[in-house]
């Protein structure tokens, strides 16, 4: 073992060693989400050597994400570079030796279930419910680990789900409140995304080692500002008539088909619109006409008055400066046509 190694620490320490090291760059992680905690997880577990690492998220870098928001940077907002684009050409420099596979998407239950099948563990570094119960179905599904997380204000709680073991998410939400799951006007301090971060890295580690003895089997809740520490005992939550992960499970969000096609994206005063496919070029010359375009490989977008408009190359359009669905839409039909 070679201190000109990069791994060197991490193989010293008693839990990984050599041989572990060696398995962690065999295994792939996939992380549904690239904001403040994708971001961060992604640049641990690229640290730490995970050989394959997919990140998927719907979104590009703006200036209220570069407060927490690890990897990205002012030029990033400049660019308006996809967050997965972002932080992968990031997370190449920091370990050219593994594999970063960006994806800009908006995980549905259609798109999600490939990705999730080819991995070891999941991530969870949604903002949202709705693609936290798609991916608490898919990884009942696949038998697929995952470990929940979520932080707002300066209070965090993440979770370790392991099929056919733990409570999955659902059974979970049954017994306890969880926040995240009405939109945060909050806010939220930087620390406390790295406290679930922590947490959640480490789990993965664990689970990528096949240590299960190891497993905090534990509900994690934490307040930084307040103090307060806790962990909870949950094992009880599980049901065996849960339709996610009971004897007869029916995955109720796999068979949510199609989501909505015009959606709030929660406090950010933003309207999200999934339409058609159009080319960017095509798009671009259709927007010069309304203002300054701006152009990068994945996304055109235009601003119109006190509205943004942002084209993703997947048909998706961000409607910003508004949280009225028949505003966003005018809009949009007005120019798309
Ligand atoms: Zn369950």
């Amino acid at each position: 073992m070679s201190e000109m190694n990069r791994y060197h620490r991490q193989m010293l320490f008693q839990g990984i060693g050599q041989e572990g090291q060696a398995q962690l760059l065999s295994k792939h992680v996939l992380i549904i989400g690239c904001g403040a905690l994708g971001s961060s997880s992604a640049e641990m577990l690229s640290r730490a050597g995970i050989g394959d690492i997919t990140i998927i998220d719907r979104d590009y870098v703006e200036w209220t994400n570069l407060q927490r928001q690890h990897l990205f940077t002012e030029d990033d907002v400049h660019e308006q570079t996809p967050k997965a684009i972002a932080a992968a050409r990031k997370l190449k420099k920091i370990n050219s030796e593994i594999q970063i596979h960006p994806v800009v998407m908006d995980a549905t239950a259609e798109n999600l279930a490939s990705y999730v099948q080819n991995v070891d563990v999941v991530v969870d570094a949604t903002d949202n419910f709705d693609t936290r119960f798609l991916i608490n179905d898919l990884a009942q599904k696949y038998k697929k680990p995952w470990i929940f997380g979520a932080c707002v204000g300066s209070s965090g709680m993440t979770f370790t789900i392991v099929p056919g073991q733990t409570p999955c998410l659902d059974c979970l939400l049954k017994v306890t409140p969880m926040f995240g799951a009405t939109c945060d006007a909050v806010g939220v301090i930087g620390p406390a995304v790295q406290m679930v971060v922590t947490h959640q890295t480490t789990e993965a580690l664990k689970l990528l080692m096949d240590v299960e003895q190891k497993i905090n089997s534990k509900l994690v809740i934490f307040d930084l500002w307040n103090n307060h520490y806790q962990t909870i005992d949950v094992s009880r939550a599980k049901r065996a008539n849960c339709a996610s992960c009971g004897e007869e499970p029916t995955y109720p969000s796999l068979s949510y088909q199609g989501r909505t096609k015009t959606e709030v994206l929660c406090g950010r005063d933003t309207v999200q619109i999934r339409g058609k496919q159009y080319s960017l070029e095509m798009l671009e010359s259709k927007l010069s006409q309304y203002g300054v375009v701006q152009v990068n490989p994945f996304l055109v977008s235009v601003d119109i008055d006190e509205k943004r408009l942002v084209f993703f190359q997947d048909g998706r359009t961000f409607v910003h400066g508004t949280s009225s669905v028949e505003d966003a839409k005018k809009l949009y039909y007005q120019i798309v046509g």
